[in-house]
């Protein structure tokens, strides 16, 4: 604290990000990362960008990758926004799109981020129950809301909801904005980029930071109605108008010419979250359904505080939220197979 800041930084409460390790090897399943690396195409690219890559400024517009992203996807580059991950992305959406003088609706259970965000630009929010089973029940935010967000999959249970859910919600709410953060779709569920052209109050926001295993290179982008994304820019022409660099707009771009690499890491993934799954199972964990490069179970019989501090103690870290109702689960990225093993082995030794 200091009497030198701004009223509103004492009433932040910032996010707290998953540990990077600096130091140990330790087997790291606690960010989501994606085990692969990115496309060779992507590295590729990233070498040929000569010196003017790094001497002049880059496209403010970052056209290149706009470009990339539309044709991926369908729609034309005027639907398309990107910035510094889609953390960067979400933050100038709640800016932008999502403060009214209705409260922001988003799940109790979801991305922590998005309180901070409320927190940040003073925006009223209501959090809305999970069901039983930790799903978004769409009906339950069909009543008053000045916007609405969720992730899906949600985060950190990894539950889908079906897209025919969400078309009832736009249906349902049309004057609302809703932003759907689908950080982790790629790994088993339909987009909603596929409502935009009907729903001009639709936002998606995608990441390559998991199915592209780009979280280093910092990219995301939203997709939406024009009237959305020229709300986006307008923020983010007030607030840095190079939003990405150089190497980042030739790299990201590349990773969407290399489809088939893309597809064969998220199957891998999603083979191993269900060999993983499996194996939870068998060792007593209930592990929730997931769409997601993650995996949310609890032991019924053994503290998940005391558990993932044994999994350090064998060099595995996992991520667990000191939340209500979530405070008995772990939240576990899926690894390589190996990786996978060995949590799997440092959990036997630890649940004894
Ligand atoms: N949304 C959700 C639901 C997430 O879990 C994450 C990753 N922490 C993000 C957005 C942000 O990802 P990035 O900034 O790496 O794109």
């Amino acid at each position: 604290m200091s009497r030198f800041w701004s009223p509103i930084v004492h009433t932040l409460t910032p996010y707290v990000p998953g540990e990077q390790p600096k130091l140990q090897k330790l087997v790291k399943l606690n960010t989501n990362e994606n085990p692969y690396g990115p496309s060779p195409a992507v590295l590729a690219a990233m070498h040929e960008a000569n010196s003017d890559a790094l001497r002049l400024y880059p496209d403010p517009n970052a056209d290149q990758l706009k470009d990339a992203i539309a044709a991926y996807h369908g729609l034309g580059r005027e639907h398309v926004f990107v910035g510094n991950g889609s953390d960067e992305v979400l933050a100038h959406a709640f800016c932008a799109l999502l403060k009214h003088d209705k409260p922001l609706l988003f799940p109790d259970i979801s991305y922590s981020f998005y309180p901070v965000y409320c927190g940040l630009y003073q925006i009223d929010y209501r959090t809305v129950p999970l069901n039983d089973a930790f799903e978004i029940d769409v009906a339950d935010y069909e009543g008053d809301a000045g916007a609405i967000i969720f992730p899906n999959p949600n985060a950190p249970t990894g539950r889908l909801l079906p897209l025919a859910d969400i078309e009832r919600l736009l249906q349902r709410q049309p004057d609302v904005v809703v932003v759907i953060d689908e950080a982790y779709i790629d790994f088993g569920g339909d987009s909603a980029i596929a409502l935009i052209e009907r729903y001009p109050n639709l936002l998606v926001v995608q990441t390559l930071s998991k199915s592209r295993s780009l979280a280093g290179l910092r990219v995301g982008f939203a997709l939406g109605h024009l009237q959305l994304i020229e709300a986006l820019e307008r923020v983010k022409n007030s607030f840095n108008s190079y939003p990405l660099d150089r190497l980042a707009i030739v790299g990201a771009s590349a990773s969407f010419g290399d489809e088939a690499y893309f597809r064969a890491t998220c199957d891998k993934v999603i083979a191993s979250r269900e060999r993983l799954g499996a194996a939870l199972a068998s060792l007593g964990f209930d592990v929730l359904p997931s769409a997601a490069n993650f995996v949310f179970a609890r032991h019924p019989q053994h503290d998940a505080g005391r558990l993932a501090a044994g999994l350090r103690e064998h060099g595995v870290i996992v991520r667990h939220f000191k939340a209500p109702r979530i405070d008995q689960h772990l939240r576990i990225s899926i690894g390589t197979d190996a990786e996978c093993d060995a949590l799997i082995a440092a959990l036997r030794t630890t649940l004894g």
